[in-house]
């Protein structure tokens, strides 16, 4: 052998090293357990959809192990539903339907008070208007038979979140592209995003009201009611963090997916969407956020949606 051929020997033996290496730590770093809690939905959702787009890009992440728990159907014995929340890190929820039994409300509040994480996307929002401590966890609501008496909005206004008394209830202007715009750029989950980026056609959701307690807001938006029937013209929260005694809740109001949508739909398959679903399960599972920002998220001129 040269001396030259014998350094790139070398070298080679050092590069497949490191290789080794790095794969034992990525393959002996704990996946986070993740519980998608999913079964039922309005007649304006699709939870068979929507539950199997969230498992795959949670699993695409590469950090999560993700586990569906189906609840019985609309309607049926619900006295069983008793999902062992302990084994999890995180309840990603895709769930809008009946209510559970007094226990399993206990054990999912008593897990998320000890420090367990709660995501909850889109229409989940909308789960269990008369449970108090849900809505203590999602911050804000809507619909459901969610009145005035369900609490405060809550607003972006002059550079900081004010919580709004006036009347109105939860509404959304048909589905469209809109801006996301960032309020809390350093957030974990919102480290390294753009200030603005163009999400693809979703519902805008507005006026939700709640109990807005220990809430963030990490990024609004806005539609103008010239434009567009039922925008409300205010910076409407579309992403929150929200604390529960020692537990941490991402609240994603993106993401719908109704009942003719297939996989492909483009709201769940925007990047931002996905980037800001995948590190916020992240950090409500381990209060930090390692998943990087890719390089196909959204501008704010044009929309960026992968096909799955
Ligand atoms: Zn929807």
């Amino acid at each position: 052998m040269r001396a030259s051929s014998i350094l790139l020997h070398r070298a080679a033996i050092c590069l497949s090293l490191v290789g080794f290496l790095f794969s034992v730590s990525a393959a002996e770093k704990p996946r986070i357990k993740v519980m998608l809690l999913t079964g039922q939905c309005s007649r304006y959702h699709n939870w068979k959809v929507s539950s199997v787009v969230l498992k795959r890009e949670l699993e695409a992440a590469g950090i999560f192990a993700v586990d569906t728990v189906t609840s019985p159907p609309q309607g049926a014995d619900m006295s069983g539903f008793k999902p062992d929340f302990a084994k999890y890190d995180v309840v990603v929820m895709d769930y809008d339907g009946d209510e559970w039994p007094e226990s399993t409300r206990k054990a999912f509040t008593t897990f998320i008070d000890d420090g367990g994480g709660l995501v909850t996307v889109h229409a989940a929002d909308n789960a269990f208007p008369h449970w108090p401590e849900f809505n203590q966890m999602i911050g804000i609501g809507g619909w459901e038979g969610r009145t005035e008496s369900a609490g405060v909005k809550v607003r972006w206004r002059d550079g900081g979140m004010v919580v709004d008394q006036t009347p109105g209830t939860a509404t959304h202007p048909p589905k469209h592209d809109f801006l996301v715009v960032t309020r809390s750029p350093n957030h974990p989950i919102m480290q390294g995003l753009p200030a603005e980026w163009l999400h693809a056609s979703d519902e805008l959701y507005s006026q939700l009201r709640g109990p807005a307690e220990n809430l963030t807001v990490l990024a609004t938006a806005s539609a103008d009611p010239a434009k567009h029937p039922n925008g409300t013209g205010m910076n409407e929260p579309m992403l929150m963090a929200i604390r529960f005694g020692k537990g941490r809740i991402f609240h994603t109001t993106l993401g719908h997916v109704g009942p003719r949508d297939n996989e492909a739909t483009a709201a769940v398959n925007c990047v931002g969407f996905i980037t800001t679903f995948q590190r916020g399960t992240e950090w409500a599972a381990k209060g930090e956020v390692t998943l990087p920002v890719p390089s196909d998220f959204p501008g704010t001129e044009k929309t960026s949606v992968r096909k799955p």
